[in-house]
């Protein structure tokens, strides 16, 4: 079982110093700055029509961005309308089925899908009747898989025992929980009023329903979090039991998301501060029987995302660590991406300019990449260092029909000093990353992204590493 305190060594701190910088967390290659408005409405139609001429992988992920909050939560770094009028959860319902109505009359309804997601914003926000009326109206137009996996993410707060029912009674089994913290004076820091016994009373009403599959989402780095407040938390977490947990580094980006700047700085912990707030998790979740997934997931030693690491079937997502492979995903909504085997999509990111290009009977889609061969390729190498923690070069000869060492010849030359400090052993035909060098997993795989000056000469678009 893998432990914290082997994680720390004695030179853990130096190694932190050298390698902590700005980068992506790769959730895809190229990352999002990359994308561009080449790819437009047009093209996004024609991958539809690709997609459907496929030979294999015809089943479909979908998902929706729902971007409502009531309140905002000044650690937030997602794509979000802050509103208390729920009028504009009615429109939004409206236009979201319409494109609903575009896409489902162009995607071959012979394609199943095995997987639909709401994420946000807030998609709770929704009442219990929306909830209902936005299921119906997708499975009407799409042709669900019986074992689909239909996840969501709740806020605790303003959510009621009927919305659970009515997750349950429209097939969701799968739900994701925003906790981030259970200290008051932390919630309190990032304006998130969500006390404990709320987020407790609303897992007993998952359960009670019948979904059992609960991932629990904590942030560490946030203001006022110290080791001992955090490690309470992670007690509590661990006596609920969560099928997953995420542990998500808080991404400080005041300069990308000017909102943070309501976060006093001086109460944010210190680099060595996260660096042990990170090992003690990776500790206690290791000790209580979590297997630790990637960089940032832990999940029961039953769980699917577990059998999927062992097997190295585990994939990586805008959704993070996900066990659905191969799969082209449609997105949804204000700002959501849609993934191809070769394209990106991604919709616009403010409602006004969404609801137009529905109103003009087009798809939204205001930016997108088109990947070549070499980008096919990193893409490879960077996800399956993050979800598998080796590579094997003939493997990805085999696959791209290429010589890794004369390919890669100046990733390796970089990869050099991880080899050096431990965090990476290198053989013949394979790398391997150390469990020292699991915290530096970003770091490792920034060794083969070939846009990385490009997309930071000005100020940094991505969070620190560690
Ligand atoms: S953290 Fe979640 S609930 Fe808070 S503002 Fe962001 S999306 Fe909304």
């Amino acid at each position: 079982m893998n432990s914290g305190s082997a994680l720390l060594g004695e030179n853990i701190f130096s190694l932190m110093k050298k390698y902590d910088k700005p980068g992506p967390r790769y959730t895809s290659y190229p990352t999002a700055p990359m994308f561009n408005s080449d790819f437009g409405p047009e093209n996004y139609r024609e991958e539809i029509v690709r997609s459907n001429s496929k030979n294999n992988s015809t089943d479909l992920s979908l998902y929706f961005h729902i971007p409502f909050c009531d309140t905002l939560c000044y650690f937030c770094g997602c794509t979000t309308v802050v509103t208390k009028n729920r009028e504009r959860v009615g429109e939004y319902i409206v236009y979201l089925k319409r494109e609903i109505d575009m896409l489902a009359s162009e995607v071959s309804n012979s394609r199943r899908i095995v997987q639909m997601h709401w994420g946000g914003g807030t998609p709770t926000y929704l009442t219990p009747s929306e909830v209902s009326d936005l299921t119906q109206h997708i499975r009407n137009r799409f042709n669900f898989a019986d074992d689909a996996e239909v996840s969501v993410e709740m806020d605790p707060r303003d959510l009621s025992f009927e919305h659970i029912q009515a997750l349950r009674a429209n097939g969701f089994n799968r739900v994701s929980m925003g906790v981030q913290d259970f200290n008051p004076d932390v919630l309190s820091a990032i304006n998130r009023n969500q006390g404990e016994e709320l987020t407790r009373k609303v897992i007993g009403w998952t359960r009670a329903v019948g979904i059992n599959n609960l991932n629990l989402d904590l942030v560490y780095g946030l203001p006022l979090q110290t080791v001992e407040s955090f490690e309470q938390t992670l007690d509590k977490i661990i006596e609920v039991s969560p099928e997953r947990i995420a542990v998500y580094n808080f991404a400080y980006v005041p300069w990308m998301k000017p909102h943070q700047k309501l976060i006093n700085p001086d109460e944010l912990p210190s680099p060595e501060i996260k660096l042990k707030l990170l090992t003690m998790t990776i500790e206690k979740f290791t000790h209580a029987g979590y297997v630790y997934i990637g960089m940032d997931h832990f999940a029961k030693e039953n769980d699917e995302l577990t059998i999927a690491q062992k097997s190295k079937t585990l994939q990586r997502n805008f959704q993070g660590y996900s066990t659905k492979a191969g799969y082209d995903l449609f997105g949804l909504g204000m700002s959501s991406i849609s993934h191809f085997t070769t394209n990106y999509a991604q919709n616009s990111k403010t409602l006004g300019e969404y609801y137009q290009a529905i109103d003009h009977n087009r798809y939204a889609t205001e930016v997108g990449y088109r990947m070549s061969h070499d980008d096919q390729l990193r893409k490879y190498v960077i996800l399956r260092l993050m979800c598998d923690l080796t590579l094997n070069f003939q493997d990805v000869e085999n696959k791209f029909s290429i010589k890794f060492e004369e390919c890669f010849h100046e990733s390796l030359q970089k990869l050099e000093p991880f080899i050096e400090d431990n965090l990476l052993e290198r053989t013949a035909g394979e790398l391997l990353v150390t469990m020292q060098g699991r915290l530096f997993l970003r770091n490792i795989a920034m060794c083969f992204d070939a846009y990385l000056n490009k997309v930071s000469k000005d100020k940094p678009v991505f969070s620190r590493t560690v």
